[in-house]
């Protein structure tokens, strides 16, 4: 049987500041806004032509008629059309009104949030996964979504109360990953029991360690375990990982930045799991 094409998406042109869609796109900064309505905003070409490439489907692709002029654009516009999503070109002033910048020379998406299920995932040999507790910071957070996806990570697992991953700022921060890399939010006693029946190494971090991180073995479907920013790991989420480590700090800093912290990790099992031919 074929696939079933949808139906083309519509082309509206707006002016007005006070139209409702206007609005709605632009109450998607608030993060009630994007739990009521399942959806979110990313801006910029690369990003949307991203999320397009990797056939996340745009909802809405908002641009103004002068970039819509772009052959990149235009190209977008037919994509997401041709999928069933609808066109809205601009004025500058509404889109200013969205993206809150003056003249702001961009296209904007609107997309669909995805996450998985937990149980949804499966421990490949060669699957990295991050487990990322309470973070708070929507920069971090899509620093450590790009960064993840950078080493060809499976995607990270957000236990309880952490920023949303979907706020435009960590969205930025993504640069474009968030489309590419598995999403998960679980509730800590959910990740717990989750974790003990995870057959690879489960790698803690921890100001505390004793165990330096270049001295332990990250082979095998790998969790990594992340604390927060303020708080560091929970006594809880420690007493599961199978292994806690530090990275020795030789200066006067007592710690790293979550996100820097995560890429020295994540570029360390990296070596340690595909080590290069001399
Ligand atoms: N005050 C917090 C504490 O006592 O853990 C600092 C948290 S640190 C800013 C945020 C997270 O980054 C930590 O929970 C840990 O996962 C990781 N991290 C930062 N520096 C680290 C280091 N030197 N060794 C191991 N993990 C580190």
């Amino acid at each position: 049987m074929g696939e079933r094409r949808a139906a083309p998406g519509k082309v509206l042109r707006i002016t007005s500041l006070a139209n409702p869609i206007v609005k709605e796109i632009r109450g998607l900064a608030l993060a009630k806004n994007r739990r009521a309505s399942g959806r979110f905003v990313a801006e910029g070409l690369k990003l949307v032509a991203d999320a397009a490439d990797s056939g996340w489907p745009i909802r809405t692709l908002v641009h103004t008629a002068a970039i819509g002029e772009d052959d990149r654009v235009a190209g977008l516009a037919a994509k997401t059309r041709s999928r069933g999503g609808d066109i809205v070109v601009v004025s500058p002033a509404v889109l200013a009104k969205i993206t809150r910048r003056d003249n702001p020379q961009t296209v904007i998406g609107v997309f669909d949030q995805k996450t998985a299920p937990l149980k949804a995932i499966r421990p490949k040999d060669d699957a990295v996964w991050v487990v990322l507790e309470q973070a708070r910071d929507p920069g971090n957070l899509g620093t450590i979504v790009r960064t993840v996806d950078a080493v060809g990570g499976a995607g990270v697992i957000l236990v309880g109360d952490t920023v949303d991953p979907f706020s435009i700022e960590a969205v930025r921060a993504t640069m474009g990953s968030i489309f590419n890399v598995t999403l998960t939010r679980s509730r800590e006693e959910e990740v717990l029991s989750w974790m003990a029946a995870w057959p690879g190494p489960i790698v803690g971090t921890h100001l505390a360690a004793t165990i330096d991180y270049r001295r332990t073995d990250y082979r095998g479907p790998l969790l990594l375990v992340m604390g927060a920013e303020q708080a560091g790991l929970s006594p809880a989420l420690a007493d599961a990982c199978r292994r806690l480590v530090k990275i020795p700090m030789a200066g006067r800093a007592d710690s790293l930045n979550l996100a820097v912290a995560t890429g020295v990790m994540l570029f360390e099992a990296a070596r340690h799991r595909f080590p290069i031919d001399d």
